[in-house]
């Protein structure tokens, strides 16, 4: 089964889509976890995006797909999560295309609905686990009081450098001009579900699964 988890920054993808990889051996394809790697590790490639996605803005078309293409060609075990990809018609139609090239094809979009307030009290509360990835929220879910993650026990909290008001605004601003007349898109192709993003972490998974089937 190959999905893409849609929704604005902080809907919740990153979270739901490491779920599914627990359960069902699914591999998630972060497109922004492969550029945030390409920029710590100081590839060329990563010193050319780092601006780009400080500011919150899109880096090109061309890079992303690139990205995508190399890891649709490894192991795909219980299938693919696309996860932030894709995020322009011409990164959806690029997928199609490649996913055709595979011998596969897209089962599921799934909307995660969240409103624009609780985005940002997501985004400007949020850290993760620089080991596992595991997600904190200053509000919601502290990092742990003894500086330890819960999940991994690693103590190398972090916070994104584009998780702050300035870029969140402009991150936000590229997803409804750019990202979201994909759900028209997937509408008329058929396959688009909308679950609301906004509960506890269960019962979102819960509505997920429940529109996977
Ligand atoms: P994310 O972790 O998905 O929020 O992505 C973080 C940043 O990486 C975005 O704000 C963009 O600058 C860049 N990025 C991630 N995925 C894409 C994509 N599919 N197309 C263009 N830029 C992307």
């Amino acid at each position: 089964m190959n999905i893409i988890l849609l929704g604005p920054p902080g809907a919740g993808k990153g979270t739901q889509a490491r779920t599914l990889v627990e359960e069902r051996n699914m591999i998630q394809l972060s497109t922004g976890d492969m550029l945030r790697e390409a920029k710590d590790s100081g590839t060329e490639m990563g010193k050319v995006v780092a601006d780009v996605m400080a500011r919150g803005e899109l880096v090109t078309d061309e890079i992303v797909i690139g990205l995508i293409r190399e890891k649709l060609q490894g192991d795909k075990q219980g299938g693919f999560i696309f996860d932030g990809f894709p995020r322009t018609l011409a990164q959806a139609d690029a997928l199609a295309e490649l996913l055709d090239e595979q011998g596969e094809s897209l089962d599921a979009v799934v909307e995660m609905r969240v409103d624009d307030e609780a985005l940002v009290q997501r985004i400007t509360a949020r850290s993760t686990c620089g080991n596992c990835g595991e997600v904190f929220n200053d509000l919601t879910k502290p990092w742990p009081a003894d500086g330890k993650c819960s999940n991994c026990g690693s103590d190398d909290v972090k916070r994104r450098a584009d998780d702050n008001e300035d870029s969140l605004k402009q991150r936000l601003m590229e997803y409804y001009k750019k990202t979201s007349p994909l759900l028209g898109y997937y509408y008329a192709k058929g396959g688009l579900r909308s679950v609301n993003g906004l509960g506890e972490i269960a019962d979102v998974k819960a509505s997920i699964a429940k529109a996977l089937g």
